[in-house]
């Protein structure tokens, strides 16, 4: 596989990583590509058509049939279910609550990847979630992990206003057996705990500017 520019951010829920790989991603002048919101769309449609999101052959049943897509706009990626735009729908409590039941299934992890793959061998993308560098992109050349203390991500869900268990999204996330949430080894990783926004795009972009990517600042 031939990965031109990918810049991979992984990390747990809440931990500051889509704002970072936004923010970044403007800065380059790069494609800001939220896999997360691709999984918590084929949830939304398991949502809607009713199907208990626990009953793994169910849930197969109901995303077989669906065309997941992204779309890019404004220099991001837009999630859409059979071209509806979905973005708005994605993160109410109960996408929340079902979305690690969903993406935990092997055969809807290799749709999405292999979705994830096609856009990132079409645009130079700053792309996030949690098996970016370890499994979608294992050659990138530029990986971030980036963490939180438990409580301070608690946080970060209630200032946007939202009932996510963080705690226990991450617990399926990292113990799942497809691509669980991981460091890659060659991973940088940045604590956010303590950082505000800037700072922490200011440490990836001095990293990569360190390795030739961009002037440091
Ligand atoms: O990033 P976000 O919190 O929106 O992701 C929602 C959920 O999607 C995660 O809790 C995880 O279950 C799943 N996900 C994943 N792999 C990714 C991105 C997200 O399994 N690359």
């Amino acid at each position: 596989m031939s990965v031109l520019k990918v810049i991979a951010i992984d990390g747990p829920a809440a931990s500051g990583k889509s704002s970072a790989a936004r923010s970044l991603a403007e800065k380059l002048g790069w494609i800001y590509v939220n896999t997360g919101n691709m999984y918590r769309a084929a949830t939304l449609a398991v949502i809607r058509s009713g199907v208990d999101y626990e009953n793994e052959p169910e849930v197969l049943r109901i995303t077989a049939t669906m065309n997941f897509d992204c779309c890019i706009e404004n220099n991001k990626s837009v999630a859409r279910i059979n071209g509806e735009n979905v973005e708005s729908e994605l993160n109410s409590e109960s996408v929340n609550r079902a979305v690690s039941f969903v993406a935990r299934i092997p055969d809807v992890r290799n749709k999405l990847v292999a979705l994830q793959r096609e856009i990132g061998q079409k645009y130079s993308v700053v792309m996030e979630g949690r098996d970016i560098g370890t499994h979608v992109f294992p050659d990138a050349p530029y990986k971030f992990y980036i963490d939180a203390s438990e409580e301070v991500r608690a946080n970060r869900r209630g200032l946007q206003g939202q009932e996510d268990s963080v705690r226990e999204r991450d617990r399926m996330d990292s113990t799942r057996k497809t691509a669980p949430l991981a460091i890659a080894d060659d991973a940088m990783v940045i604590d956010s705990s303590d950082m505000t926004l800037d700072e922490v795009v200011d440490t990836v972009m001095k990293t990569l500017g360190l390795n030739g990517l961009i002037p440091a600042s």
